[in-house]
């Protein structure tokens, strides 16, 4: 069977990296994809030197004109894409600063990371998918977008992760039935730049639930949301 070829987004740290460790080291070809190319090389040079079939794609997710040149690439150089992790994610809400007094900026930008480029990810690469009929989406979404436990405080990332939330039960109606299994992740408290030393989590804990649903079985779950392998509410 050919590889399977996955692409992570905002992978040059955190999460996003260990998500690219875990897939190549199930013999997954990896896409590792950064903003900025010099962090993202760095990235792969780390992994590649372990055996881990990694190559690096440059990729700010906030521009469209990237995604699709991405998507075209993919296309002309293996005419597949297996897996699509969107990963890149933003957390600029100002400390202290609640829904009351969120800026539509911060939300704006905050929507442009973490909403809008999963939504254009998505649409660039299903074809791909389809063509194959076969495909894995994994949104990294947040607790902080639940419904059930919405509170004040990051209201522009909770906002986000929300419509985050949403986007994947859309996306997972509009590909029922095609090979694509559309999924919703929150990683848990995480150890990273945006999670903070005092986090409870490791990033290979982190990235697991990830991983797992970037390579679930053909009769696996669609349009859920997960964290440690379990439903979790909306
Ligand atoms: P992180 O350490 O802050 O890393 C974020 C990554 O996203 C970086 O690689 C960053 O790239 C990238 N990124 C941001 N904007 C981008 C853009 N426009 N284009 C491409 N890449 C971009 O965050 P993390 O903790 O690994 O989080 C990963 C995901 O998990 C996020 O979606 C986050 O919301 C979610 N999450 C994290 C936690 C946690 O506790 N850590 C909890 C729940 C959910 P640069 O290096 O170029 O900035």
């Amino acid at each position: 069977m050919t590889a399977r070829i996955a692409v992570v987004t905002g992978a040059s740290r955190g999460i996003g990296f260990e998500i690219c460790r875990q897939l190549a080291r199930l013999g997954i070809n990896v896409v590792l994809t950064a903003r900025d190319p010099g962090r993202g090389n760095k990235a792969v040079a780390t992994l590649q030197p372990q055996g881990l079939n990694v190559i690096f794609h440059a990729l700010d997710v906030a521009d469209p004109e990237q995604i699709h040149a991405l998507a075209d690439y993919l296309a002309r150089t293996h005419g597949r894409c297996d897996i699509l992790v969107n990963n890149a994610g933003i957390l600029i809400d100002k400390r202290g600063a609640g829904v009351l007094e969120l800026q539509v900026e911060t939300l704006r930008a905050t929507l442009e990371t973490n909403f809008y480029a999963p939504l254009q990810m998505s649409q660039a690469l299903v074809p791909l998918m389809r063509k194959h009929r076969y495909g894995r989406i994994v949104n990294l979404s947040s607790g902080l977008g639940q419904l059930e436990s919405m509170g004040d405080g990051t209201p522009a990332y909770r906002a986000s992760k929300a419509a985050l939330n949403a986007l994947t039960l859309m996306l997972a109606a509009a590909t029922k039935g095609s090979g694509i299994l559309v999924n919703s992740m929150c990683p848990g408290w995480v150890r990273t730049d945006m999670g903070g030393a005092s986090a409870t989590r490791s990033v290979e804990k982190g990235a697991e639930t990830a991983v797992w649903l970037a390579t679930l079985p053909d009769n696996g779950p669609t349009g859920g949301f997960f964290r440690d392998r379990k439903a979790i509410a909306w």
